[in-house]
């Protein structure tokens, strides 16, 4: 059976044949489709490293909609970073490309290396501002609360809200 999925990408590092950071995710945004149907994207931003990170992330999100459960999309997610050049390293260090799964459709999922909705995506602008683009009613499984509303409330308050999971 068919799920959708919300897809965030980000890349702070050049590639070497497809160039900035901003290519990377688009380049990225293309091949999703290996993977399912990318049935929206939104833009593609510029935001500030978080982190031992060095330079600006261009960031995006999609929504994929694919035949893949949620540990083999992951696998498929983490072969073609691999394939974009990422190297093993630091978490939020530097990163040709990141791909991580914030939402889907089956609700929530949780395995030793894999946690949907993603942990940390509430507290994110650089998620929550593409994904409010293309999916701002889409409802966290935890609390409720819409993409719209994670992302006003971000804004209004700049600090973490209250929903745990
Ligand atoms: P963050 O997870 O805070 O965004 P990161 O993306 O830099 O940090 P990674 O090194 O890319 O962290 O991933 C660490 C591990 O997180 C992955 O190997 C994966 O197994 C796990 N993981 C858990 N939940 C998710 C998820 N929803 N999407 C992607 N990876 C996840
Ligand atoms: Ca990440
Ligand atoms: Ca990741």
């Amino acid at each position: 059976m068919s799920s959708s999925y919300l897809v965030a990408l980000g890349s702070n590092q050049r590639h070497h044949r497809l160039g900035r950071p901003r290519d990377v995710v688009g380049a990225a945004l293309e091949e999703l489709a290996a993977l399912g149907t990318v049935t929206a994207r939104s833009r593609i931003i510029t935001t500030d490293p978080i982190g031992p990170a060095q330079r600006r992330f261009a960031n995006a999100a999609c929504i994929l909609t694919s035949d893949y459960d949620p540990p083999s999309l992951l696998a498929g997610l983490k072969v073609m970073e691999r394939e974009f050049g990422r190297r093993c390293g630091q978490r939020w260090g530097d990163r040709v490309l990141d791909l991580d799964i914030v939402l889907w459709s089956g609700g929530v999922f949780r395995a030793p290396h894999l946690t949907i909705p993603h942990k940390e995506f509430r507290a994110r602008p650089f998620v929550l501002g593409p994904a409010s683009q293309i999916a701002a009613d889409w409802r966290d499984p935890v609390c409720g609360l819409s993409i719209a509303q994670h992302f006003a409330r971000l804004q209004k308050a700049q600090r973490k809200t209250t929903c745990k999971d």
